[in-house]
């Protein structure tokens, strides 16, 4: 089962304005701000408002309104930074396996720069 979300992850605190971010957009749905500790020249992190821990979280309990404006938002940003014609990777960690550190949902957006073949 998925743990409960914990409203005093960073991620939390970050929608609730308590920590400070470079936020790159913002909407109804999902906030997009940059990584603290960038592994590419771009590397942004998308995340929906809700309270979502995981991937599978958010499917299954988010409403369509929230999934629809959640990948909108992923695909404006990447359009927004430039990134359509070059190309970018997205990732999303999930448990302890993935080494997932912040149980909120986030889609990572790398770009910036010809990336590689993706790790495992
Ligand atoms: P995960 O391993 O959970 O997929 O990724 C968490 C990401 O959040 C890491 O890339 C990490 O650098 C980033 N991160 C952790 N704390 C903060 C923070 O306070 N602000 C920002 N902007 N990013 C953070």
């Amino acid at each position: 089962a998925t743990q409960p979300y914990d409203d005093q992850n960073i991620f939390a605190k970050i929608l609730r304005g308590e920590i400070p971010n470079r936020t790159v957009f913002e909407d109804e749905w999902a906030l997009a701000f940059h990584d603290i500790n960038p592994q590419a020249p771009i590397h942004i992190l998308v995340i929906p408002k809700g309270a979502y821990v995981s991937w599978d979280d958010f499917s299954a309990k988010g409403s369509e309104a929230e999934i629809a404006g959640f990948i909108r938002a992923v695909g404006h940003v990447a359009r927004e930074q430039g990134l359509v014609a070059p190309g970018y990777r997205l990732l999303a960690n999930a448990g302890i396996n993935s080494h997932q550190e912040v149980p909120h949902l986030h889609v990572h957006l790398f770009g910036g720069k010809a990336l590689g073949p993706m790790l495992m």
